[in-house]
């Protein structure tokens, strides 16, 4: 392969050149350079004739990927192609901006979140980049810790890797990393497609709320990973470690010290979903795996249930108990009123957004805050709905009266009996006393 030299002109298939920068990286599929095109500076991955001799797809891949455009903002998506040079090319895409962390940083404790509502913003980003991805007809094949980038401020997620993103039904012979990819994939019995992207994606979020592996347990400490061993643990009878019918594989403590300290903490409904992702079921088999809405709907209600403890820290309530212990400091803290509409029950607490997907029966969107509860400046116990939208809601009152609750405008959460949001009811469940 060509070594690029500081100032080297790169012709692309558009007419227009990258001129060779710096040199960011090496990697198995190619190395990666620091370009600018037209004075703005992008990432030109180049791939190894190797790479390229063992598939002759990825030419006509890639140039179909940036025809179809990036599923959403989240991917770091291929943008042009280079010409081919010597039988090799290359091709360009945005670079990821600083603030944005490799998620394996986050595993290996070099990176830290600072609270949960991040976390769960980050799960709710993935579960929605990949939802996008594959509602386009794509799938993901190689999905690794490697592949995300996450903004810790805030849990904004770049998914970067999407040149082996193949249309349903194609492979390009990427297996994927051993412990990320499907049993199916590991034991050589399938190609990766939408159904092994999903068992990935929940291995991906498993670690990404507990830091430790949903595999890795009692049963595979050893002192050697043998590839016998690794196909007997990721492939032909892989075990979760919290499996409620087989304790062999449980976490040990001194090992695996993050799921044993986060696993309790979270709403039983995650757990659940876990449980599921990971049962035998879903190990062996691939239809009752959790798809990615699945995932979203559940990572939409259990943000809805987090709530800021006096102590600062940010915690989990059980919205059907009376009152919860704060996961910092172990505080009861009573539930507060609910928003209960269709599909939602949202913890009605200072600092909590009410979202679209809440106050319109037809959206799923996670990302808009319609709504905003609020304490009173002069009376803190006082906590109102104060309206985001541009139109008006329409607020019953616990006495019956019904009024216009315009933009901008707060209703009293215990005077409230429910508001009519447009195109969807929210009904306020006060605490019984
Ligand atoms: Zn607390």
């Amino acid at each position: 392969m060509p070594i690029f030299s500081n100032g080297t002109a790169v012709a692309l298939k558009n007419g227009k050149t990258a001129y060779i920068k710096d040199k960011l990286g090496e990697g198995g599929q190619g190395n990666v350079y620091l370009v600018s095109i037209d004075n703005k500076a992008y990432a030109l991955k180049w791939y190894h004739k190797k790479t390229l001799n063992e598939n002759d797809k990825f030419y006509a891949n890639l140039a179909n990927n940036i025809v179809q455009g990036a599923p959403t903002s989240a991917f770091i998506w291929p943008l042009y192609l280079t010409e081919i040079i010597d039988g090799e090319f290359g091709y360009v895409m945005e670079l990821v901006p600083d603030e944005y962390k490799c998620f394996s940083d986050f595993l290996l404790t070099k990176e830290k979140f600072p609270s949960i509502s991040v976390v769960v913003n980050a799960a709710l980003n993935i579960t929605n980049g990949f939802r996008e991805l594959h509602r386009k007809g794509f799938s993901y094949q190689d999905l690794n810790d490697g592949n995300f980038f996450i903004n810790p401020r805030n849990g904004d997620v770049l998914i970067c890797d999407t040149d082996n993103v193949a249309p349903y039904g194609e492979s390009l012979g990427i297996a994927g990393k051993a412990r990320y990819m499907a049993p199916e994939v590991v034991r050589n019995i399938k190609s990766p497609d939408i159904m092994t992207d999903r068992f990935s994606l929940s291995v991906i979020l498993f670690r990404l709320l507990f830091l430790d592996h949903p595999l890795e347990g009692k049963r595979t400490l050893c002192p050697c990973l043998t590839e016998e061993l690794e196909q007997k643990f990721y492939g032909k009878a892989p075990l979760f470690i919290y499996d409620p019918n087989d304790s062999s594989n449980i976490p040990v403590r001194g090992v695996h010290c993050n799921v044993i300290k986060l696993w309790k903490f979270y709403p039983k409904f995650i757990r659940d979903k876990f449980t599921k992702a990971f049962s035998q079921e879903c190990l062996h088999g691939d239809t009752a795996r959790p798809t990615d809405n699945d995932w979203q709907i559940a990572f939409t209600r259990l943000r809805d249930c987090i709530a800021e403890c006096p102590c600062g820290g940010e915690t989990f309530l059980d919205l059907n108990a009376p009152e919860t212990a704060c996961i910092n400091c172990g505080t009861k803290i009573p539930r507060p009123p609910l928003l209960l509409t269709k599909k939602y029950k949202v913890a009605l607490f200072p600092g909590n957004k009410i979202y679209r997907c809440h106050t319109d029966e037809d959206s799923d969107d996670y990302t808009i805050p319609d709504g905003i509860i609020i304490r009173s400046h002069n009376h803190p116990d006082i906590w109102g709905i104060k309206n985001l939208t541009r139109h008006d809601w329409t607020v019953t009152s616990k006495d019956g009266k019904v009024s216009a609750l315009p933009s901008g405008k707060v209703a009293v959460v215990v005077k409230t009996d429910s508001i009519d949001f447009g195109n969807c009811v929210g009904r306020i469940e006060l605490l019984r006393k």
